[in-house]
């Protein structure tokens, strides 16, 4: 499979052509931002631990009947990937209070919720990712009822197994976002499953494995995201 010509930039990734019209080329980057892009950095070999666990979780979400656009690994930042229609909706998914949940109510870091709590974010840069509810998400035409309630479905499925994935890896899913998007009548999970998009703690001492350690600038970034990679792909 060729790489042809650069179709987006993203913050994280760069998204190809290629010669299958139905497939694109994913490139993961070293470059990191956090707070709304406000703080920028590298994170030395991020791409390859991104594009690395995305394609072995990825996989795996593919053998447990998850329809994901994952096609196959082909370097080691890149995937190929099914050319979607996205929806502008980011689906947080959460098991434990963290982030922005704790700063919102001002709630204790690491309270276990109740149950998993699914949250809607409008994705959209300039507008800083507001956050929606359900309401805002059909009655604003981002997604038709059937396909919200698919797609509420399938990240609860994706949050039982990745909790349960992790945790016999001795690592604990606190929350992660995932976007999904359609082609034809399937919808697909697509973006990325990393320590960009999840929050990983280990599951004895809580120590952090996910890209708070470069937003809280809590040291020793690169050696952390190889570890956590190094435990889900082993
Ligand atoms: O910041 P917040 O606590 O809302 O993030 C919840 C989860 O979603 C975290 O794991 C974070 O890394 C992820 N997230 C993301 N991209 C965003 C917003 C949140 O990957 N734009």
């Amino acid at each position: 499979m060729e790489k042809g010509k650069l179709l987006y930039e993203g913050k994280a990734k760069r998204i190809f052509e290629t010669d299958d019209g139905g497939v694109l080329w994913a490139e993961f980057k070293d470059s990191a931002t956090a707070f709304d892009g406000v703080k920028k950095g590298t994170i030395e070999r991020k791409g390859e631990y991104n594009a690395a666990m995305s394609a072995k979780l990825f996989a795996a979400l593919e053998r447990a009947g998850v329809v994901t656009h994952f096609v196959k690994q082909v370097d080691a930042r890149s995937l190929l990937v099914r050319r979607l229609k996205m929806y502008p909706v980011e689906i947080v998914m959460r098991n434990k209070i963290a982030g922005s949940l704790a700063k919102r109510y001002g709630l204790e870091r690491g309270t276990p919720l109740k149950k998993p709590l699914l949250e809607y974010y409008l994705k959209d840069d300039e507008l800083h990712d507001p956050m929606m509810n359900r309401n805002h998400v059909l009655v604003l035409g981002y997604m038709t009822e059937r396909k919200l309630s698919h797609v509420e479905e399938q990240a609860a499925e994706v949050n039982r197994f990745l909790a349960r994935y992790m945790k016999r890896r001795g690592l604990e899913l606190v929350d992660f976002k995932l976007e999904f998007g359609e082609r034809g009548r399937k919808i697909y999970l697509g973006d990325e499953i990393s320590p960009d998009t999840c929050r990983i703690w280990d599951a004895a001492t809580g120590e952090v494995f996910d890209k708070d350690r470069f937003r809280f600038d809590l040291g020793e970034v690169e050696s952390h995201y190889e570890e956590v990679v190094r435990r889900l792909t082993a």
